[in-house]
């Protein structure tokens, strides 16, 4: 944007310093520039006038016309309110006013013609319409009509009178100077291609939309560009980082073909083939990867990653695998340990609580070059942990680490940084991973081992918890193991707690020793705690685990086929579809139990029939981000990226793939955007790229 863009809000006509510090803090509005990407988040419909006889409880307004036939002041006290009813030949309506009612009454006329606009709400079978916005027809020239910008402001901006309104005339004040500073954002073959609008009537319609048809075409065009520049700038550095950063040659099979041909417990299915080829062709290749691998729980990530660190010890490196929790790490360990130890490989486990002595022991072979596995949290991060040679950093379930966390393995190799493989179970959306990470490789694992069972879920009240019960005992006696998970959610800790150890004694109660042994396992207790009552579950000395979500992610103990899940709908559709994975890992029919008080909210209940209507990973996180919006989903870690002005990843997935290829194409032809034609949108990338910079050259 040109210099007139940056010029200082407060100097805009009716402005001033005071309002001006309200909505930088309020907004973040700082320039004419901020102001003119703040864009309405709504419309309101003027374009038509509804018959009362037409309004139901799903508009969110509507705009009517006719007369007030009566009006009265009903209730007192604090529940005093003005009620006209307002009457236009096909039905009535309630118009409420709870505040300066008896000022209201005044001016209102009974007889004449009106405008009224606001939202309607049901009470029993009436419908009212609280502070509605009212004007004589006779005033209505028109002018107010056509499609309204609706802003978002605060409540200490509407105290200094900066309300949607106030904001709407800022916008239209600025757009009649800024006119003449707007330039084109876009190439002009791209322009023609997607037949966009320009910049500048984007903008104007954006705000003060003609029609829905310019509405539309505004949106279209403010969005791909959005979306084009964010995919531009993440292929370019992809591209960039792929010249820049040499990877170490790990191009030795022969490990592998010696694990392959003795060792291999199971056939590999055919996406695990498929990605550990990707994964090779990128390792040997001399340039460093960078790889996502998706894969659904259960679907045999953990061999994926085992046979790619074959690949780097075979060549002469060392590999690592980090996990999130103790738990998980541990079972890493213990897994990995058994192929390892088949092959000869020494192999480590170091989290935070290893002991100092042992701690020291797995430096040194880790320097010396003696440790070729060494797996564990975050622990191994610290900066005592040094390698010989680190060929490979696995990091699986990769949501759980932070940004920081991450950018440090990358410097535990000096000479080249270690390849990367992120291991991740929770799906992502096609869109979201697109631009959260579309300068990463991206591997997919579609496939479940053969002769698994689809798991079966169903949804419980509380009221069922006997036969619930009855039903845990039949598979308990068939010699499975039961799952029973409590939900914990910081804020409530102990109230959390609470849940868990009563639902813990009234299990101990239904299932009474010595014929059933039940473990426990929760975020309070010490990690040898959690390790012993663990281990007991493993080694199937316990027949039901009673857990919170500590047990949400990666925990394998194939003999546990039943999921229960207490107050399930106080989980987000990620987390159930996480727990559900536990189950169904041996060659047993699963089920998952979800319970829940009769009592449930609208969303609640389409995470539960979504549940237990599909076990597809994608299409429950097709849904979650439906829910919850993209921020939700990838926390804070990413942020930068899904701080979108005006596209919405979980609607705009079209729009993002005809942007990407766009991006995509551009660079095909000109992947320095060197051209002169280009040379606008070189800068616009440059002036942009620190933000997203950081993150996305260490994911
Ligand atoms: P996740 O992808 O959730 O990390 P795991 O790697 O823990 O899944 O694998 C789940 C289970 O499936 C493990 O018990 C593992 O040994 C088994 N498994 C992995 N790949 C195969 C395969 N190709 N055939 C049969 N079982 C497999
Ligand atoms: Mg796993």
């Amino acid at each position: 944007m040109s210099g007139f863009f940056s010029t200082s809000i407060e100097y805009m006509k009716g402005v001033g310093p005071q309002k001006a510090d309200l909505l930088k803090k309020e907004l973040r509005l700082f320039t004419y520039g901020d102001l003119i990407q703040h864009y309405p988040f709504r419309y309101e419909d003027r374009t038509r006038f509804y018959r009362i006889s037409e309004v139901n409880e799903q508009m969110p307004y509507v705009q009517l016309k006719g007369r007030i036939r009566t009006m009265e002041m009903v209730g007192d006290g604090r529940k005093k309110r003005l009620v006209a009813y307002f009457n236009d030949g096909s039905g009535e309506i309630e118009l409420v006013w709870f505040q300066a009612a008896a000022w209201t009454a005044k001016k209102l006329r009974p007889g004449t013609d009106y405008v009224a606009f606001g939202k309607p709400n049901k009470f029993g079978n009436k419908f009212s319409i609280a502070h509605p916005e009212l004007e004589a027809l006779t005033a209505f020239d028109g002018q107010g009509g056509g499609l309204q910008p609706v802003y978002h402001t605060t409540e200490k901006l509407k105290r200094k009178f900066l309300d949607s309104k106030a904001v709407s005339k800022l916008q239209e004040q600025l757009l009649a100077l800024a006119a003449s500073y707007i330039n084109e954002t876009l190439p002009q073959d791209i322009t023609d291609r997607f037949k966009l609008i320009s910049k500048k009537e984007a903008l104007m319609h954006i705000h003060f939309p003609q029609s829905h048809e310019w509405l539309q075409k505004a949106l279209f065009r403010l969005k791909f560009e959005e979306l084009f520049y964010i995919q531009l700038r993440l292929l370019k550095m992809k591209l960039g980082r792929t010249e820049k950063f040499k990877g170490q040659v790990l191009d030795k099979p022969e490990l592998l073909t010696r694990f392959y041909k003795k060792h291999l417990p199971f056939e590999l299915t055919n996406a695990q083939k498929r990605v550990i080829k990707e994964i090779y062709a990128d390792v040997r290749s001399g340039r460093q990867m960078n790889r996502l691998l998706q894969g659904d729980v259960g679907s045999g990530k953990t061999m994926v990653a085992f046979i790619s660190m074959l690949l780097a010890i075979g060549s002469g490196a060392q590999a690592a695998m980090m996990a999130p929790t103790e738990i998980l790490a541990s079972q890493h360990y213990e897994g990995l340990s058994e192929y390892a130890k088949k092959l000869g490989l020494t192999i480590a486990l170091l989290t935070g609580s290893t002991k100092k002595k042992e701690r020291r022991q797995i430096h040194e072979a880790l320097l010396s070059g003696h440790l070729n596995i060494l797996t564990g949290t975050h622990a191994l991060l610290e900066d005592p942990v040094q390698f010989n040679n680190l060929g490979l950093a696995v990091i699986d379930e990769q949501h759980r680490f932070g940004v920081a966390q991450r950018a440090r393995l990358w410097h535990k190799n000096k000479q080249f940084p270690p390849h990367i493989l992120v291991m991740t179970a929770t799906p992502i959306p096609r869109t979201l991973a697109m631009t959260l990470y579309g300068d990463l490789d991206v591997s997919v694992i579609d496939e479940l081992p053969a002769g698994r069972k689809p798991i079966q879920t169903v949804h419980r009240f509380d009221s069922n918890r006997l036969r619930v019960f009855g039903f845990m005992k039949e598979q308990i006696a068939a010699g499975r193991q039961v799952y029973v998970v409590y939900p914990l959610i910081e804020e409530s800790e102990k109230l959390d707690l609470k849940d868990l150890t009563d639902g813990y004694e009234s299990i101990c109660r239904a299932f009474p020793q010595p014929e059933y042994q039940v473990s426990i396992v929760h975020g309070r207790q010490k990690p040898e705690e959690k390790e012993f009552e663990m281990q007991r579950f493993i080694k199937k000395q316990t027949h039901i685990m009673v857990a919170t979500t500590v047990i949400e992610v990666g925990v394998n103990v194939p003999n546990a086929s039943v999921m229960v899940i207490e107050n399930a709908e106080r989980f987000g559709l990620a987390q159930l579809h996480q727990l559900r994975g536990r189950v169904g890992r041996g060659a047993d029919q699963s089920y998952c139990i979800l319970m829940t008080d009769f009592k449930l909210s609208k969303e609640a209940k389409i995470r539960i029939n979504t549940m237990v209507r599909t076990n597809n990973g994608f299409e429950i996180a097709d849904m979650d981000l439906k829910l919850r919006g993209p921020g939700d989903i990838t926390g804070t870690q990413q942020s930068g990226i899904t701080d979108l002005l005006i596209s919405d990843l979980s609607r705009d997935s079209k729009i993002l793939q005809i942007a990407r290829d766009a991006a995509q194409a551009l660079l095909d032809k000109d992947p320095n955007l060197s051209d002169p034609e280009n040379a606008s949108i070189k800068r616009q990338i440059e002036s942009q790229t620190k933000d997203i910079l950081n993150w996305s050259r260490i994911s």
